[in-house]
């Protein structure tokens, strides 16, 4: 399986993350790459540099006000004078019956979920790198290859059409499902990492033609809180096509994978013709934020539950944070798909 991977995701290194009150560094760190792409290497998988597709692909996904916002954020926020060395609101309005601001400090608060999507002075162009090695990944597939992985930092399935929040800007895995959509009448987007993909779950909510399914720690004690339970299940021509799967606290292999055999088939009664996996290695039992508890192992059987699916597939880097194990959990994921295709 060929990967997509671009360096220019260090353009964005931020350090603000606040838990239980508490800042701290953030777990969402360039080394995350690194060892993600150690883990290619060690897979022989060859790499492939993206193309830069422009604001197209993006903009099929993300509305004109919030590109813009986050496209000029950093050079507002600097002009301001006495500004911090990262852009988090002091305000998220819940914009009922409220006006779009002109403030920079006024856009940020309307443009972002939680704190924990600090913008720094190269997180746009980082971004942007990342949804162009989803779209190129997509590309891919659409020209023919049977299944690309697209290293993405940072991640994106958390992001709203709108809204920033959980690390994510751009909703890669949105991104690179509009542009299968361009030849597919039908695609499911199956979300495995440990965290609910809340934004993909908004962009998609009242869509019949883009299925959405999250395998993640169920929202009762994990983030995002307030999304991703199982009475979810889209809204207008779009009901019936979420689907989540919310499991308990240290779930292990066998129950993940049965999890998984859920989600297919909710997805082949929907007969898509292509598939995005929104590919979080979170759900690791060594994973700093300690969800679920899938071994090495476990992320070989579900690459080989995924092959099964028998669908052209984009695989999105999602979550996945620093432990020994996250590149060998990435090896492990695409060489148990590869045997089982
Ligand atoms: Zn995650």
């Amino acid at each position: 399986m060929k990967a997509v991977y671009s360096d220019l995701h260090r353009s964005h290194d931020p350090q603000f993350f606040l838990v239980r009150g508490v800042v701290q560094r953030t777990t969402e760190q360039p080394e995350r790459a690194d060892r993600l792409l150690a883990g290619l290497k060690a897979g022989k998988h060859t790499l492939i540099e993206p193309t830069k597709f422009g604001q197209g692909p993006r903009a099929r996904v993300h509305s004109p006000e919030y590109l813009s916002f986050l496209e000029g954020a950093w050079d507002e926020w600097s002009a301001l004078g006495n500004a911090g060395p990262e852009m988090i609101a002091n305000m998220h309005p819940v914009r009922n019956a409220g006006t779009y601001p002109t403030h920079i400090v006024g856009k940020l608060g309307w443009h972002t979920v939680d704190t924990a999507a600090p913008i720094g002075p190269g997180t746009w162009a980082g971004a942007c790198a990342s949804s162009d090695v989803a779209v190129t990944a997509a590309q891919m597939v659409l020209d023919g290859e049977d299944a690309v992985y697209a290293l993405c930092r940072p991640p994106g399935h958390h992001a709203y059409r709108d809204l920033a929040g959980g690390f994510c800007f751009l909703n890669n895995g949105a991104i690179a499902a509009e542009h299968l959509r361009q030849k597919h009448e039908r695609v499911a987007i199956l979300d495995v990492d440990v965290h609910h993909g809340n934004g993909t779950q908004g962009i998609f909510y009242e869509r019949g033609d883009v299925f959405t399914v999250s395998i993640h720690a169920d929202p009762s004690f994990f983030y995002p809180f307030v999304w991703g339970y199982a009475h979810e299940r889209g809204a207008g021509p779009g009901l019936g096509t979420n689907l989540n799967i919310p499991l308990a606290k240290g779930t292990g292999d066998d129950d993940y994978v049965k999890a998984l055999a859920l989600a297919e088939k909710a997805i082949r009664s929907f007969a898509p013709t292509a598939l995005v996996v929104a590919l979080g290695l979170d759900a690791s039992e060594k994973d700093p934020l300690a969800g679920l508890a899938v071994t090495t192992d476990g992320f070989r059987r579900i690459g080989e539950a995924l092959a099964r699916f028998g669908l052209p597939t984009v695989l999105v880097q999602e979550g996945g944070y620093l432990s020994d194990i996250l590149g060998a959990n990435l090896t492990a994921v695409l060489g148990g798909f590869e045997a089982a295709r």
